[in-house]
């Protein structure tokens, strides 16, 4: 049979897919500018730039299991993930609100109410595999994350998007206006997930406890991903989901605790999703050496956090000093990254974002660009290390 016979065999809607644009790999990068990998300031990808605690790479050297595959509950790993959960809640300060009646001492998520994934990217890929189909549709708040919009058209299922406000703050009215606007029109696809990041990648602005409330009175499951929450001052909602049966959190090892190459994330959903779940996840989805990594870096959540302000600190100093520059308009972030309108960057007009990412990449230092929607002209820094602060801030006003 011909290929073209062949691929009328594919399901229709991947024709329709545009395809992934994966960023180059760091060594092809480093090579083609011809500046060594050391030399470069990779600030474009929101990673790491202290990476896991060195007793990490001890723990993965010690392993003596690696030929024995993983355990597949995952058991060991959800209970320090919940050991973790609840001692966050107790050390953020402040009783956490829940918006519902458990108030009053710090409310804990047990180890059933968590599933760990290959990355939060596997996790989301089974939340939109489990509720979506062709017919059902996701609400997006662009600008936002892309996985959301990728995970869902993978499946056939529609993207109905709510743009943010000036401001980057969800449009919490218009929001629950489509939703309604949708279950009236017995025509138009079905909403079933709603996807909201707090802090919000790329534009770094938190999603108020009220609007979050406002939202989960929406008959559909919100999904709140917490990828950059560490960087916050504000706490995890994750006890939320003991009192909203439709929320779902994410969270991530590849932000604050720096192993974004291991491929570690986690979910914490309600009681009645879990089943589901289990049924539907791969078996060894995550694989023993993430599994190591993620535990090391459990036992050492004290020197996690002094990286973290380390890096919030940082990012302060960067906020302040990106004002500076004339050319740029850096947002407040609660993460570990700044987006910054860019005008009138040697006159360039509007490819103004464009040049600066190429004239700073010329220059071995990375960000990254955007030219679309809600995101005109805007680039998006990564925290770095002190040092790499000071070599863009150098950069930067040598571009001047
Ligand atoms: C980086 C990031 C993640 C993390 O994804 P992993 O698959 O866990 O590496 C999740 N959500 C957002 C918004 C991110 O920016």
């Amino acid at each position: 049979m011909q290929a073209t016979t062949l691929q009328s065999l594919l399901k229709p809607h991947l024709a329709g897919l545009e395809e992934y644009t994966p960023i180059q790999p760091f060594e092809v990068l480093s090579q083609r500018l011809g500046i060594p990998a050391a030399e470069i300031v990779k600030l474009d990808a929101n990673e790491n730039p202290y990476g896991p605690h060195p007793a990490v790479a001890e723990a993965l050297a010690e392993y003596a299991y690696y030929h024995i595959y993983p355990d597949p509950q995952q058991t060991e790993l959800r209970h320090a993930l919940a050991d973790h959960l609840q001692d966050e809640q107790s050390q953020s300060g402040d009783i956490p609100t829940t918006g519902g009646d458990r108030d009053l001492a710090a409310p804990s998520v047990p180890s059933d109410q968590i599933l760990p994934g290959h990355g939060t990217d596997e996790v989301l890929d089974y939340l939109c595999r489990m509720f979506l189909g062709p017919g059902d549709a996701i609400i997006n708040t662009p600008p936002t994350f892309g996985m959301y919009s990728f995970d869902a058209k993978l499946v056939g299922a529609e993207v109905l998007e709510v743009w943010r406000k000036d401001d980057y703050h969800i449009d919490v009215q218009a929001t629950r206006d489509l939703v309604n606007s949708a279950a009236q029109d017995g025509a138009s696809a079905r909403p079933k997930l709603l996807f909201l990041t707090s802090p919000n990648n790329p534009t770094g602005n938190w999603l108020s406890d009220s609007d979050l409330l406002r939202l989960l009175e929406l008959p559909m499951i919100v999904v709140l991903d917490e990828a950059y929450v560490e960087f916050a001052v504000e706490t995890s909602r994750s006890p939320w989901v003991l009192d909203h049966e439709n929320l779902v959190i994410i969270r991530t090892f590849s932000k604050s605790a720096g192993i974004a190459g291991l491929r570690l994330g986690y979910g914490v959903f309600p009681a009645w999703m879990m089943p589901v779940l289990w049924k539907f996840k791969q078996p060894y989805n995550v694989n023993v050496a993430a599994t190591v990594a993620g535990l090391a870096s459990l036992r050492h959540v004290g020197e996690m956090h002094s990286t973290v302000e380390k890096i919030r600190a940082e990012r302060d100093r960067l906020f302040l000093a990106l004002q500076e520059i004339p050319y740029l308009s850096p947002y407040p972030s609660s993460a570990n990254f700044i987006l910054c309108g860019v005008e009138g960057f040697r006159s360039s007009g509007s490819g103004d974002a464009a040049a600066l990412k190429h004239a700073l990449e010329q220059r071995g230092i990375l960000v990254r660009y955007y030219q679309k929607p809600g995101l005109d002209n805007c680039i998006r820094i990564s925290v770095g290390r002190p040092e790499q602060t000071d070599r863009l801030l150098a950069e930067l006003s040598y571009l001047a």
